[in-house]
């Protein structure tokens, strides 16, 4: 199959294919998304074909306004009803009961559904001419790292589905926060851009952190992954290179003395051991952790083609939007 790369100004086309039962690649927010028109099985079967995705992880659901919801999910939490006045449109994913419309192959057979509402320009004005709901995950094969720009969907999905609008580099760069609301208790399945801070003020916040929990195969243990060998260290500055092999660094911020080979920087003789990585990349310059965010699955993905031994990723700090960046650390690693 080809894969056409269009603009903005033609996203009547992904409407078009959407209308046809077809998956079409659209930018969110967050990461680019695989969409489908949710309440058609045989068009959600496509996302989970083109993504080697298995059938029991369930599909985020992409409303485009409260009437659609409606019609997808029971809203009986007033707390619920809370976050998305607060958050809506944006990248806060929130689980409900289901109705029994959409269809068993979207929420892998289970009760709930988990619903968003797009703020991105391009996702919005699809899924409001459409005016169905759409199942989107990231538009990624099964486990790998998540694309922030059209040409990494390219890379994943190429040949495989018949469009991907271009709408540039996604604005978080993380995927959605996940949260399923108890009365006055925010579950957070999935750390994301609305971060635990931004939720507090709504009602209790409490990390889900069985990660084999059926609820939310995004917590799987391995996932988000690289296929380079990858670890993560708490701080760059301790790690020696051995000498001979190819290791490369994805850096928190710039550290004196740690660079790597190819654009060397003044060190001491001290730091010196630190500084053979054979590639590297900071997140950030001025340590702002959303920057770190948009930055994060790309970087990895350029370490990923750089034909390496093996990847030292640093923690970031534990804090806001960084907690998701930790998460999405620890599951992409092998240590
Ligand atoms: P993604 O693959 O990044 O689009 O995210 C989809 C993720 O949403 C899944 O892997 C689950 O973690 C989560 N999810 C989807 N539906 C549900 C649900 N009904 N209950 C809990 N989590 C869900
Ligand atoms: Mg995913």
């Amino acid at each position: 199959m080809k894969t056409e790369i269009v603009s903005a100004q033609e996203c009547a086309k992904a409407i078009k294919l959407l209308r046809d039962g077809e998956v079409v690649a659209l930018p969110t927010e967050t990461v680019y998304g695989l969409a489908a028109d949710a309440l058609n099985p045989d068009a959600v079967a496509k996302i989970f074909e083109a993504k080697e995705r298995p059938r029991f992880d369930p599909l985020i659901v992409h409303v485009p306004n409260g009437k659609m919801l409606d019609e997808i999910a029971t809203l009986e939490s007033e707390l619920a009803r809370k976050l998305m006045e607060k958050f809506w449109p944006g990248p806060l994913t929130i689980v409900f009961p289901k109705r029994e419309i959409v269809p068993d192959i979207v929420t892998a057979g289970l009760e709930t559904v988990a619903v968003r509402m797009s703020a991105h320009p391009i996702f919005r004005e699809v899924v409001r001419k459409l005016n169905r709901p759409l199942a989107a995950p990231g538009a990624n094969q099964f486990g790998r790292i998540s694309p922030t720009t059209a040409q990494h969907v390219f890379g994943e999905l190429g040949g495989r589905i018949p469009l991907i609008v271009d709408g540039g580099a996604t604005e978080h760069g993380i995927e959605s926060t996940i949260v399923q609301v108890a009365s006055r208790v925010i579950e957070v399945w999935r750390r994301g851009p609305i971060t635990d801070e931004m939720l507090r003020p709504f009602g209790e916040v409490r990390e889900q952190t069985s990660p084999v929990n059926v609820g939310a195969p995004g917590q799987l243990p391995t996932h988000y992954a690289p296929r380079t060998k990858l670890i993560v260290v708490e701080s760059l500055g301790n790690f020696c290179v051995p000498p001979g092999r190819r290791i490369g660094a994805l850096a928190f911020r710039p550290v004196a003395g740690v660079t790597d080979s190819g654009r060397p920087r003044p060190t001491t003789a001290a730091t010196n051991a630190s500084s053979d990585f054979a590639a590297m990349h900071h997140l950030t310059e001025r340590g702002d952790l959303r920057e770190a965010a948009a930055n994060f699955f790309w970087m990895l993905r350029e370490l990923d083609a750089e034909n390496l031994d093996l990847i030292v990723a640093e923690r970031v700090p534990e804090e806001g939007i960084g907690a998701a960046i930790n998460d999405r650390l620890t599951r992409a690693a092998t240590n």
